[in-house]
């Protein structure tokens, strides 16, 4: 095993990450590492790159950034003997205490003590990474790998689609972004009638119409109820998934729901949203806030892939990790799906 590897880093305060050898970490007791094969750009490493107010709160350079990824196991810490080297593997990028109320009932997305991969410790986007064997997921060997390369916000996406029963089902989804468009496949897999998503992103919602959707609607100027109209959808949306994290979205997709209507919630906004509170009590919405994943959406992405679900649409730009440059000028334009970085050497 080689002492150092490359990685990327976010070396200091300030916008921007760079490339540079770090020493290969060592699986402690308990602790697998694994050798990447690929990755992708999430949201969260964006606003690492662009140093901005969440960023500066939660991370403390230098540091290895990144979680979302797949490899193989490379080196097994103490007492690991579950796993071995060379199995294909993913990992939950929560590492969570094991003993708090909400991992005992099996809701480990809301531990009380959680800690990020590429966040809180160092991260995916190097040669190796190193994890606790119970966040490591087995991958088949069926799975293409540039899809499971992002199986961490596809799970997000999983976790807020699934909440709710979804067959002939009408289900608004407001937020065409990586994971509003993942969300939209996955509910059309589920057996939703139709499903409707917003933007005011014309590319995006281009990626959407490639994922299936129904309808694509810009709220910027298109009329959400007129589009309604079109698709037969006369008492308002069943399901709605909020994957915007903007204020205008949220109330308008209150505006448009069924009296009875179930709403998940997974979008984070910078700052506070006033909400109409008529809408919520006066139609019995129900409202579900999303973390995370669960556990099992793991689970349900591999038998969703293996079954026939495509996600390989979201995916808009490929690199090798040397030109991480250009993978994060593509997701601060907009003109993006999922970035996958390739680490082959
Ligand atoms: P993203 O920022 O790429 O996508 C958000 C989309 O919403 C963008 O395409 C944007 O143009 C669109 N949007 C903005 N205003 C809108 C409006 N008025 N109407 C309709 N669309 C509008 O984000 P993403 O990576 O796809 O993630 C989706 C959201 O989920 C983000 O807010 C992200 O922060 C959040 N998130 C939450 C969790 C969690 O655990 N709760 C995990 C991952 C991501
Ligand atoms: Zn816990």
């Amino acid at each position: 095993m080689k002492q150092y590897m490359d990685a990327i880093v976010k070396a200091e305060a300030g916008v921007g990450l760079e490339l540079r050898q770090v020493p290969v970490p060592v699986p402690k007791a308990g602790e697998v590492l694994i050798k990447i094969h690929k990755t992708a750009i999430c949201g969260t490493d964006v606003h690492i790159y662009n140093w901005d107010p969440w960023a500066v709160d939660h991370i403390k350079p230098p540091m290895t950034i990144g979680h979302e990824y797949v490899g193989e196991i490379a080196q097994l810490g103490e007492g690991v003997t579950d796993f071995h080297i060379g199995q294909r593997v993913s990992g939950e990028g929560h590492i969570t205490c094991g003993h708090c109320r909400n991992c005992h009932n099996g809701n480990i997305q809301w531990c009380k003590d959680t800690q990020g991969v590429g966040v809180d410790r160092d991260g995916a986007f190097a040669e190796y990474v190193c994890i606790p064997a119970k966040n490591v997921i087995l991958i088949d060997e069926s799975l293409p790998e540039e899809v499971v390369a992002f199986f961490d916000a596809f799970g997000n996406a999983t976790h807020t689609a699934l909440m709710w029963d979804l067959v002939g089902e009408d289900v608004l989804i407001t937020g065409a972004g990586p994971i509003g468009i993942m969300a939209a496949g996955v509910c059309k897999f589920a057996g939703a009638r139709r499903v409707v998503i917003t933007d005011l992103n014309d590319y995006r919602l281009d990626l959407a119409r490639k994922m299936g959707v129904d309808a694509a609607v810009n709220t910027g100027r298109e009329d959400l109820a007129a589009v309604m109209k079109d698709l037969h959808i006369i008492e308002g949306f069943d399901v709605g998934l909020e994957m915007s994290g903007n204020g205008h979205a949220f109330n308008q997709m209150l505006s448009v729901m069924r009296t009875g209507g179930k709403i998940s919630l997974l979008g984070l906004g910078n700052k506070p949203v006033p909400v109409d509170m008529n809408y919520i009590i006066g139609k019995g919405l129900t409202l579900q806030g999303i973390y995370g994943r669960k556990m099992d959406n793991w689970h349900q992405m591999s038998y969703m892939v293996q079954g026939g679900l495509d996600m390989s649409p979201v995916i808009t730009h490929r690199f090798h990790y040397t030109d991480f440059q250009k993978g994060f000028d593509a997701m601060n334009s907009g003109m993006s799906g999922k970035v996958v970085l390739d680490w082959s050497k």
